[in-house]
């Protein structure tokens, strides 16, 4: 099984891919995650990042095609994945294409979730006041302000070209 799960900071991609994770034991590729990694082991991407990150912006599409392709080159997803978070412009929606077509693979479904604007504030609060209260570390991007600019990108750079995906 092969899946794209699109939508907005906050609609429950992470979330509903991890349920997927256990129904099909089959890994989720979130760029996101693995940016955050980068960023926190301190590697070249990871500085070459952070900033951007925290600014609530895309990062390069080159650094991200590059991750994916070579994610999905990995043994444990020989039997399929979940992408979570990717692609979210045009540029690496085309780089997909081609990168499955090179490695004779298909993709089964695109899933999107549509939520709205101010459930997705509510609830990247709610992640916020629950990771706070598990005495957990909050990502450095979950924060009004950030979070109004990671909307504005979706809006700008990914919702417009959604069909692309399809
Ligand atoms: P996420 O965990 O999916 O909300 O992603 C967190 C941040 O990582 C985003 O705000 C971007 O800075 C970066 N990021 C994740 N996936 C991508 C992507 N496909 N293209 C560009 N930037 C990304």
């Amino acid at each position: 099984m092969r899946l794209i799960i699109l939508g907005p900071p906050g609609a429950g991609k992470g979330t509903q891919a991890q349920r997927l994770v256990e129904r099909y034991s089959i890994p989720q590729l979130s760029t996101g995650e693995m940016l955050r990694v980068a960023v926190a082991t301190g590697t070249e991407i990871g500085r070459e990042v952070k900033a951007i990150m925290d600014r609530g912006e895309l990062v390069p599409d080159d650094v991200v095609n590059h991750m994916v392709s070579d994610r999905i080159d990995q043994e444990d997803c020989r039997r399929g994945f979940i992408l979570d978070g990717f692609p979210r412009t045009v540029a690496q929606a085309e780089v997909l294409t081609a990168m499955l077509e090179q490695k004779g693979v298909k993709l089964d479904a695109v899933i999107e979730l549509k939520v709205d604007q101010a459930a997705l504030i509510e609830r990247m609060e709610k992640r916020v006041a629950d990771t706070l209260a598990a005495g957990g570390t909050v990502r450095s991007d979950d924060n009004r302000e950030t979070f109004a600019r990671r909307l504005d990108e979706y809006r700008r750079k990914t919702a417009p070209h959604r069909e692309i995906a399809r």
